[in-house]
């Protein structure tokens, strides 16, 4: 089945979006990891870095369609050289910034001061552990993952973070280690929690519960570990039209390391450009708020991802 099948079958001819509440910025592909699940498939030798250039175009974007919040995202954008006046121009600009940060790069040298310097500037630390048990987080992020983790939570702890204080909030983010579903969130936040604190007493404030998408390196394990046909098959299966309407491309633009437009960053993976009316190109100097909500948001079979089960966005469940 076509995902478009599925949308009308569930009454929507197409994905329209809503409010653009949301600005996504991928600062680029240079990360300090290498994950075997990663969609970005980043790592320590790619050089594609957004420039300062194209974050002032980013930042004239913001204006043009005041977003509530910036996601910025990766790689790990913390090694980006204009992470730092980044944060700092959004939050002038009365933006609330969330960092997608994969916490051991809270460990490297020049950042062991980000904890205390996000706390000050209020940014929700949007943190991935695959697992809150060393050996599914090191199975899919490579040994010594796990325990470099614990320690970038200790520090964040310490700088406030997870206390329950919504100024410095410490979400974490979960993806299952193989080919099935996100668990239910909730149930999953609440074993978290009791887990990561009795047995290493540290705290968070929520659990985001992903489903991994079949793009990028996660197909390539799908294709080679023999589960692709089946992993597809339970998406489509698990279909969830309850999903459609909170899907993250709905509010978000998501903007590449090299200034095109996307309606959401797995679609950025794939290289399928937004589609704004008018025949307008997808690029932050031609951005134009109308052209962007009068589109038809592009997709294809890997939405099935989004929408399988109680759906996944980079906010969790959708149902
Ligand atoms: S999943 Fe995140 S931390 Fe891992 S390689 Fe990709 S961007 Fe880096
Ligand atoms: S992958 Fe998900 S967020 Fe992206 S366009 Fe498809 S449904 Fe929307």
């Amino acid at each position: 089945m076509r995902f478009e099948d599925a949308l009308a079958a569930a009454g929507s001819a197409t994905l329209k979006p809503g409010d653009l509440t949301v600005l996504q910025l991928n600062l680029g592909k240079l990360c300090n990891m290498t994950c075997a699940h990663c969609h970005v498939d980043a790592g320590p030798h790619r050089t594609e870095v957004m420039t300062r250039e194209t974050m002032e175009a980013c930042l004239r974007v913001l204006e043009a369609c005041r977003a509530e919040v910036v996601d910025v995202t990766g790689g790990a954008p913390e090694l980006n050289a204009h992470f730092r006046w980044l944060v700092d121009e959004c939050r002038a600009r009365g933006a609330r910034v969330m960092d997608r940060c994969n916490l051991s790069v809270l460990l490297t040298a020049g950042r062991t001061d980000l904890p205390e310097w996000l706390a000050a500037r209020e940014v929700e630390v949007v943190a991935s552990l695959p697992h809150y048990r060393r050996r599914n987080t090191d199975r899919q992020r490579g040994d010594g993952a796990f325990d470099k983790s614990l320690e970038a939570l200790r520090r964040l702890n310490r700088a406030g973070y997870g206390q329950g204080d919504p100024k410095r909030r410490l979400s974490l983010v979960c993806n299952p280690v193989g080919a099935f579903l996100a668990p239910p969130q909730a149930e999953a936040e609440a074993e978290w929690k009791r887990g990561l604190r009795e047995e290493h007493g540290i705290a968070f404030d929520r659990l985001i519960a992903l489903n991994n998408m079949p793009i990028s390196r996660y197909l390539a394990w799908l294709e080679a570990s023999g589960n692709l046909d089946a992993y597809m098959s339970l998406l489509v299966n698990s279909f969830n039209p309850a999903a459609i309407e909170g899907l993250m491309c709905r509010n978000t633009l998501s903007v590449s390391w090299d200034g095109r437009l996307y309606d959401c960053d797995f679609n950025q993976m794939l290289e399928l450009e937004s589609r704004p009316a008018g025949g307008r190109a997808a690029r932050l100097a031609d951005f134009d708020p109308a052209a962007f909500a009068a589109r038809d948001i592009v997709v294809g079979r890997h939405c099935f991802g989004c929408t399988a089960g109680a759906g996944s966005s980079c906010g969790g469940a959708l149902a």
